[in-house]
């Protein structure tokens, strides 16, 4: 179903690209079970209806619901949100291109661009996105894309992502942006003119920690492009997993501003924590870009880290002390999670890596889910009780 710009985005989450209203009409989309349909007309290669060439119900569907939500002509669903990355670089990029990235990546990202990029041909100069000063040494004749998020994983920096637009203007980029973290509900990146859009829908769209799906979102010709590569690198999204996502998302605005009321709250209370030594929240005064963030975003998001006064065993120890919070990877559920960054997601750095980027043992980040912020902040106070001064 197509719905107006003037309805409110909870209104879209639940009825934009949902079937048309017809007597009889199913109200969700049901899950095509089906490789291929018939072919009526062979046409062009990529326009057969094939999973592997994401044009089926399911992928349509919800694709029109995240077009819709971030403001794209176009949406393409994904297997994975590397897939949606890697099939967008990919396609951006071209032969022998160079990218300007941020410095302080998604682990799968910045391992992409860092190992992975010279095996193809292309390279990648890491910048400190927060300030522009040093982007304009990092250009070179073959530079074709810029590439941040929208919040950066786990010190939650916001990059000057005005600036961004304006750079790749000035010079001639193509402007991607991870808008995991944000999500349309607190950012929406086309709008503040952005090209591509691209989201782990693993994480918040989703919302339910039950599947793996990648999102890219902006014109209808870019779009294209990115599944033409798509096509060739085989990261499809399944049908079912379709399914899921489109059901998870008429939820996205409901969960996520109950994420940010709830981040804001054990944010705060943390702070005022005698054990706890920084907490990196953007809602807070005392975030290094609060400014900022509170221009750019609606809402903070649902992400927290916060240092332990606490070595790596004591760090270990206060997350199996935790009973109600889950300790796990991953983010952006329902429920409330934690991990060590050192331990997970950056554990692949060197000490003094990991110190450059101002990630200490003690370093925990939250995914705060829906549960009432009192039961989660109990919970975190019991196993703060044990970490030694
Ligand atoms: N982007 C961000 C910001 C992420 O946190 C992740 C996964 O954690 C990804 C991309 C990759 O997504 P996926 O695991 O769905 O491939």
């Amino acid at each position: 179903m197509k719905t107006e710009k003037t309805l409110s985005l909870s209104t879209r989450a639940v009825h934009a690209g949902e079937p048309e209203r017809r007597p009889g009409a199913p109200i969700t989309t049901p899950v095509y079970h089906s490789s291929m349909f018939l072919t009526e007309d062979l046409g062009r290669y990529d326009d057969i209806k094939y999973i592997r060439s994401s044009n089926m119900p399911n992928h349509t569907a919800v694709a029109r619901k995240l077009a819709d939500l971030e403001g794209g002509e176009a949406a393409l669903v994904t297997a994975t949100g590397m897939s949606a990355i890697t099939s967008a670089l990919l396609a951006v990029l071209g032969k022998g291109g160079h990218l300007i990235a941020q410095n302080s990546l998604y682990g799968g990202t910045q391992a992409l661009v860092t190992h992975d990029f010279p095996d193809l041909g292309l390279a990648c100069t890491f910048v400190d996105a927060t300030r522009p000063d040093g982007w304009k040494a990092a250009l070179r004749p073959e530079t074709r894309a810029i590439y941040v998020e929208s919040l950066t994983n786990p010190r939650l920096d916001v990059a000057d992502l005005e600036g961004v637009v304006r750079f790749a203007r000035e010079h001639k980029l193509v402007s991607l942006i991870d808008n995991t973290f944000a999500t349309p509900v607190n950012f929406r990146p086309l709008e503040r003119g952005f090209d591509l859009v691209l989201h782990s829908a693993t994480k918040y769209l989703n919302g339910h920690s039950d599947l793996v799906a990648g999102v890219v979102v902006g014109s209808a010709q870019r779009v294209e492009q990115v599944r033409h590569k798509l096509i060739h690198l085989g990261g499809s999204a399944d049908p079912h997993a379709c399914f899921l996502l489109q059901r998870g998302v008429k939820t996205l605005t409901l969960r996520v501003d109950a994420q940010n009321r709830n981040a804001l709250e054990i944010a705060t209370w943390l702070e005022r924590h005698p054990r706890v030594a920084r907490v990196n929240y953007p809602g807070l005064a005392s975030h290094p870009q609060h400014d900022r963030a509170r221009t750019l975003f609606a809402g903070f998001g649902g992400m927290v880290s916060f240092e332990l006064e606490a070595d790596a065993a004591e760090a270990g120890a206060f997350l199996r002390r935790l009973r109600l919070v889950v300790h796990t990877v991953s983010l952006g559920g329902v429920e409330t999670l934690a991990t060590r960054p050192a331990a997970t997601s950056h554990a692949g750095l060197s000490a003094e890596e990991r110190k450059a980027a101002g990630i200490a043992d003690g370093l925990i980040r939250l995914s705060v889910g829906i549960e009432s912020p009192a039961d989660v902040i109990a919970d975190l106070e019991q196993a703060l009780a044990g970490v030694k001064g």
